[in-house]
């Protein structure tokens, strides 16, 4: 996956992928990330999940049935999937491939096992886990949204337990107790990463001018000195 160049360090731009436990406003986070630049964009994920009530189709999922889900992973059009709570969610790649023709971030709101398949099949993608600040603070965001029956609730936090546990798993973690706090330590963690010497795609053609430039500078003004 090739494309434009960041203007940090001359690395390539890289997908960012969010994780954390249903509640911890990872969702919030990463529509406020790609609202506030162009340097972002929000991989629409394909879903069988049904639509809730203000989503639209192909801006915050592309919604399908389960056949068509299942024929776009058995035609390997999917970069991860993974069932979660019953319903299939998956990332196309060609999220994936848009952004990085466009030269931006594509940031993933996506499970924990969806987040370990990213790892394991894109290498440069950055994983950041969002934590919320306390287990109070979860339960209310669970709650606060008013559409899922107390046994949801219940089982949504049975399964913030178990994500919690991939927390290691991680490049980065983030405590989302104040949105703003929070997307500046994201900003922090994607400048920091595309300035990166890991990252040596074009910093390598980059190091190569830079050389040619100073031996030319010696060999036109400097010639005469001594080395
Ligand atoms: P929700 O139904 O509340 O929108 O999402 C449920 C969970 O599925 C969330 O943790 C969300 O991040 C995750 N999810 C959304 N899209 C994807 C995806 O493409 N792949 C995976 N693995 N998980 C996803």
């Amino acid at each position: 996956m090739s494309g434009p160049v960041s203007e940090t360090g001359g690395a390539r731009t890289f997908p960012v992928v969010l994780a954390a436990p249903s509640g911890a406003g990872k969702t919030t986070l990463a529509r406020a990330l790609v609202r506030e630049t162009d340097r972002f964009c929000f991989s629409v994920s394909a879903t069988t999940r049904a639509p809730r009530q203000g989503e639209r189709d192909g801006v915050d999922y592309t919604f399908v049935d389960r056949r068509t889900f299942e024929a776009m992973a058995s035609r390997g059009e999917l970069a991860e999937w993974a069932s979660v709570h019953d319903d299939l969610y998956g990332t196309p790649r060609s999220e994936l491939e848009k952004a990085a023709e466009r030269g931006e971030h594509v940031v993933l709101d996506i499970d924990v096992q969806g987040a370990r398949l990213i790892r394991a099949g894109v290498p440069e993608a950055v994983l950041i886990f969002v934590l919320p600040p306390s287990a109070e603070a979860l339960l209310g965001r669970l709650t606060g949204r008013g559409t899922e029956d107390a046994a949801h609730v219940a089982r949504r936090l049975r399964s913030a337990l178990e994500e919690l546990a991939a927390t290691p798993e991680f490049d980065y973690v983030v405590v989302n107790d104040d949105l703003n706090r929070c997307l500046d330590d994201i900003r922090v963690i994607v400048r920091a990463e595309s300035l990166h010497a890991a990252r040596t795609e074009v910093l390598a053609s980059r190091l190569d001018r830079l050389r040619a430039g100073i031996v030319r500078i010696l060999q036109e003004d400097y010639a005469n000195l001594p080395a």
